[in-house]
């Protein structure tokens, strides 16, 4: 998000696509640069620890969310897709299923401001979940827009997400959506090409060069980023100390990311098995537990 632009002006510019192109014209740089076409090699590779909310609220069906783990896994996998041409790899930390907060605060102030205020959808965020050095998302059922960034590396993201199809876009609203806020979260603005991630709208998922500089740049300083080399260390360190819960879930990482990198990652998996998984949601957040082994499936 640029620095220059209230987070209620980017709202708005994230929510009112066709207004973007008015308020947020791309440098003349970003149209010329081309397309990236392949992901980096292993090593050059950024790891972004994500937390998935899955927000239910049985007296407030438009945030009641029915996503289940396995469509989280796939929607992650997918985005994946997008996010490796940058060198990109959003690492699942846990999937939270959790009751939406402050429901009658959001309620009254929904009735006040109307379903554009969309700063509002912050206050269902419960407190607990939110202590993480890595970005959020959570999934509600329905709202006006299909997703928006609402800063600090979170964004919302409705189930019932639609989009415009475009030549060589992918095949499912929400990890597009997913990709598209936070490619927000990571420092992109609009870029309305209609086959690109940054369009609005679209199936698009192409970044070009200056977007895949500017977001390395941005990650590598972000809470929880690493590197690939990082990764590896932190996976190895795990191992020898008995840690299985947090060498399971970096060795699932790095086995996610393309390159030659991922069979060891891999082998590391196939070992003795890790403790029983507990189911994900409701757990302890100081102490996730690892997600069961989510290969990604193929963009
Ligand atoms: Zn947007």
């Amino acid at each position: 998000m640029p620095k220059s632009l209230p987070i209620r002006c980017w709202l708005l510019l994230c929510a009112l696509g066709g207004l973007c192109a008015l308020c947020a014209s791309p440098a003349p740089a970003d149209e010329r640069s081309p397309d990236v076409t392949e992901p980096p090699a292993y090593d050059q590779f950024i790891i972004v620890p994500l937390r998935i909310h899955i927000l239910s609220a049985d007296d407030l069906p438009d945030i009641d969310c029915k996503l289940t783990d396995a469509d989280v896994v796939r929607i992650i996998g997918k985005a994946n897709g997008i996010w490796h041409q940058a060198g990109v790899h959003l690492g699942l930390e846990s999937i939270v299923h959790e009751a939406a907060a402050h429901k009658d605060e959001f309620r009254m102030a929904l009735e006040k401001s109307g379903p554009d205020a969309l700063e509002l959808y912050k206050l269902l965020r419960p407190q607990a979940s939110r202590d993480f050095a890595g970005m959020h998302v959570y999934y509600i059922h329905r709202f006006a827009v299909n997703g928006v960034f609402v800063g600090d590396g979170t964004a919302f993201v409705q189930e019932t997400a639609s989009l415009r199809t475009v030549e060589g876009g992918i095949d499912e609203p929400i990890p597009r959506v997913t990709a598209h806020e936070l490619g927000h979260a990571m420092g992109l603005s609009h870029r309305q090409n209609r086959t690109n991630l940054m369009a609005s709208g679209t199936t698009g998922t192409l970044l070009n060069a200056t977007e895949v500089e500017r977001v390395r740049e941005h990650v590598r300083h972000a809470p929880g980023a690493m590197s690939a080399s990082e990764a590896h260390e932190a996976a190895t360190n795990a191992t020898k100390k008995g840690d299985a819960a947090t060498a399971t879930r970096t060795w699932g990482w790095l086995s996610e990311i393309p390159g030659d990198g991922a069979e060891e990652a891999k082998g590391h998996l196939a070992g003795p098995p890790a403790p029983a998984n507990r189911p994900v949601g409701k757990a302890p957040y100081s102490n996730c537990p690892p997600l069961a082994r989510h290969s990604s499936p193929p963009p």
